[in-house]
């Protein structure tokens, strides 16, 4: 393909930009994809990356149908079927067992690495996409037919429809004008791979303690990844202690979970925010994943979201050109800014409470029967599950089972 009028532009192939281009491409529409950095290969042979994901059985769903989860299962990876939630202070912990919900597995593992060289793999073979990498989004002109994309190499591809697919800091957010709250935790999420005394069994085990919570996600060999969320200045004492200082205070952290720290890699560490765009829609074009929305990662929902708008873009889209429908019109861009901003701000406020839960004082009633009543209710457990598989009752259908070709033929 090779023209300089698509159906649409995509700005960022990260795994979410990568993810639609793949989804929309296979269903017949004509897509360019600009990224401003080809990925690094994943190599097996290295060692595991620091940024993984707890990548939902909603989210495995649509990556098959973008043709990248066969080459995410056959490399690296860990499913896990507990996932077992302590709160520092009571002694039984809230655990979630995949069959106690009918599920396979709660999740998988993945590093983003994988991810990202998976999916471009496949958009960057077959000549169904055209990628301009590397090169970078310039300047938007927005027209009432088309929009054209400045690239920072000279180049002008005119599009339908433009998706910003382009981070938290969006060049494309910005050229809309769309306002967004942005707030900022004053926490950092420092990440690391941890071996322990006895090998993870496949538990993404979390416990939350005064300085927000502590996760071990299960890698394939046994070790765990880990995301400890700290407030700033913590944070960046962790990041300074060597390293046998740091294993003691991990340990501390971590007592009674699969024995003694034995080892830990290279640290490092994010700052974690909200941040909620007032709209995701407007002038032929749309946002999506962290462009549009990002969350606390204290229940790793973030790429999950962004996968589940790919999604829902995708299926909206394929539904309007099957009815002969502009896929750029006002009325297909309300639609998919309503479903995908509700979706995306009750994950987001949900995350919210969660952690104002756990960062009131322990021994406070309002927290002890908050826990006491999702601790008994399996209808709390049942929807927070749902939710967090991707596969709830609002889910895109790509998430729970549809195929492109079930869409094309609707
Ligand atoms: C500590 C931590 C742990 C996390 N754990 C999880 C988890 O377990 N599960 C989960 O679901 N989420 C998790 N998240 C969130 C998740 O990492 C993000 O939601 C996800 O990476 C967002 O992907 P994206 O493709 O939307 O954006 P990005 O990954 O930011 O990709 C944007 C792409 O756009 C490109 N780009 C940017 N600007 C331009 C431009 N002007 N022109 C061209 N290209 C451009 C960039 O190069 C990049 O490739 C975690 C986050 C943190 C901080």
């Amino acid at each position: 393909m090779n023209n300089s009028h698509y159906d649409l532009v995509i700005i960022g192939a990260g795994m979410v930009g990568a993810c639609l281009a793949s989804l929309l491409s296979r269903s017949g529409f004509s897509v360019a994809l600009v990224e401003a950095r080809e990925p690094r290969p994943f190599d097996s042979k290295d060692d595991v990356g620091l940024r993984v994901s707890a990548i939902s059985p909603g989210s495995a769903a649509i990556l098959e149908q973008a043709a990248a989860w066969k080459a995410v299962n056959a490399s690296r990876n860990r499913p896990y079927r507990r996932m077992q939630v302590e709160d520092g202070v009571e002694s039984d912990p809230l655990l979630f067992d995949a069959p106690a919900f009918n599920m396979e597995r709660l999740g998988t593992i993945v590093e983003n690495a994988l991810l990202q060289w998976s999916l471009w793999q496949v958009v960057g073979s077959g000549g169904l996409v055209d990628v301009y990498c590397p090169d970078q989004l310039d300047r938007i002109e927005f027209g009432d037919n088309s929009n054209h994309v400045y690239l920072q190499s000279g180049k002008v591809v005119a599009a339908t429809l433009v998706v910003g697919a382009d981070g938290a800091v969006s060049g494309v957010r910005k050229a809309l004008g769309i306002r967004q709250d942005h707030f900022s935790y004053n926490q950092q999420g420092l990440v690391a791979v941890v071996r322990k005394q006895k090998p993870n069994p496949g538990v993404a085990w979390q416990r939350f303690l005064s300085g927000g919570p502590l996760a071990f996600l299960p890698l394939e060999d046994g070790r765990s990844s880990i995301v400890w969320t700290q407030p700033s200045d913590q944070a960046e004492r962790l990041m300074k202690l060597d390293a046998e200082a740091f294993n003691e205070e991990l340990d501390r952290a971590s007592e009674g979970w699969l024995g003694q720290v034995e080892s830990c890699g290279p640290r490092a560490a994010f700052p974690l925010s909200m941040r909620l765009s007032e709209c995701y829609a407007s002038k032929r074009t749309v946002l999506i994943g962290d462009a549009a929305h990002v969350v606390h990662p204290l229940a790793g929902q973030g790429v999950n979201l962004g996968f589940a708008d790919a999604a829902a873009l995708a299926e909206s889209l394929i539904r309007v050109r099957l009815a002969g429908g502009d896929i750029g019109s006002a009325k297909v861009l309300q639609g998919y800014d309503r479903y995908r901003r509700s979706e995306s701000e009750a994950m987001a406020f949900g995350m919210h409470a969660l952690r104002s839960l756990f960062s009131i004082d322990a021994l406070s009633p309002a927290r002890r029967i908050g826990l006491a009543v999702v601790k008994r209710s399996w209808t709390i457990r049942d929807l927070f599950l749902q939710r967090a598989a991707g596969v709830g009752k609002n889910a895109p259908r790509l998430a729970t089972g549809a195929s492109l070709r079930d869409l094309m033929q609707a």
